[in-house]
């Protein structure tokens, strides 16, 4: 609930503080149990800081984070330590986030060590368990990250993040780094996780092809704000945000041999992310919207529920005609 995480921008001879990186700029949302929320944006756009800051990886600069009802925003170390179990992150890059100087065994096991009560041949076989349900072969264990492909090892993650069980877990960008050919394989596998176990997820990508077969729901954000948020069925097929619909645009077309006409109008994106130290005044994405009017640069455009479920943060749809 009105979440912001201010980065403090340091220079001068002093490294006095002389601005703010806003990454996430009051931002609030709702998941709930057993629902996939897509949260979609450009890299820069604030997505993952605020992956970060719901699973307290980050202190939030402003705003409370509840889970399960209860506020944790503010709890200490060893008090959050039990939500901690309930909340995991499967990141994106196999590589960089598994240590390859580990086995298999060893990277699964390693988040059980917290939980003292268990004897090592129970941690083996809770391994075995999830290693064979991530889709690798239990001999796997005994094997090193680089003896995998890319798939594979996002495989061990994923392993490594639900081991303990987790009930709300954040995927950020877990296929991105993937080749197209092994991304629909790991959703795949991700989606029958979910059912299987009963989990909650968050999951980050940047664009939206990826979420769209696994959300519930999809949030869209630019320069560290939701600008439209909505019943997936509603943002593929009635977007309103010009941003949202030219990131629709820009969704590689696969071609099923049926017609793929979209039903949204085509808005292509020219220029890049603006600074999220220095964001333009009024609608921050008005330096790239074709649709932007005297009003855009002088008032920011509050979301607005335009229909159920379905908010929308721009002047075209709230102004007073
Ligand atoms: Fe474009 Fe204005 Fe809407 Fe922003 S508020 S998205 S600049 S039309
Ligand atoms: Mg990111």
């Amino acid at each position: 609930k009105n979440i912001k995480k201010y980065f403090p921008i340091k220079g001068g001879v002093l490294k006095r503080t002389i601005g703010h990186l806003k990454a996430v700029d009051d931002v609030s949302l709702t998941i709930q149990k057993g629902e996939t929320l897509g949260i979609v944006g450009e890299s820069g756009s604030g997505k993952s800081t605020l992956g970060r800051v719901i699973l307290r990886l980050l202190d939030p600069t402003e705003g409370n984070i509840h889970f399960n009802g209860a506020d944790i925003s503010k709890l200490t170390r060893r008090k959050f330590r039990p939500y901690r179990r309930d909340m995991q992150i499967v990141f994106q890059d196999p590589f960089a986030s598994l240590n390859s100087k580990m086995s298999v065994a060893e990277l699964v096991e390693e988040p059980l060590l917290i939980q003292a009560d268990l004897s090592k041949s129970e941690r083996k076989k809770k391994a075995i368990e999830i290693i064979e349900k991530v889709g690798l072969r239990a001999e796997d264990r005994l094997k090193y990250p680089h003896e995998f492909s890319g798939g594979q090892r996002q495989r061990i993650s994923i392993a490594r993040a639900l081991i303990i069980e987790p009930k709300f877990v954040i995927c950020d960008e877990p296929v991105s780094a993937l080749d197209v050919s092994i991304q629909a394989q790991v959703l795949n596998l991700m989606k029958d996780l979910q059912d299987d176990l009963g989990l909650t997820y968050l999951f980050i990508a940047h664009d939206l092809g990826v979420v769209k077969h696994i959300s519930d729901r999809v949030a869209v954000m630019y320069l560290g704000r939701i600008v439209e948020i909505a019943p997936k069925k509603a943002i593929y097929e009635n977007a309103l945000h010009p941003y949202t619909k030219a990131l629709l645009t820009s969704i590689p077309v696969i071609d099923t041999g049926k017609s793929n006409e979209q039903k949204v109008e085509k808005i292509k994106l020219s220029g890049d992310l603006p600074s999220p130290a220095n964001p333009p005044s009024g609608c921050t994405f008005r330096t790239r919207c074709p649709l932007a009017h005297d009003r855009c640069s002088i008032v920011r455009p509050e979301l607005t529920e335009m229909e159920k479920g379905h908010f929308v943060a721009c002047h075209l749809y709230t102004e007073e005609q």
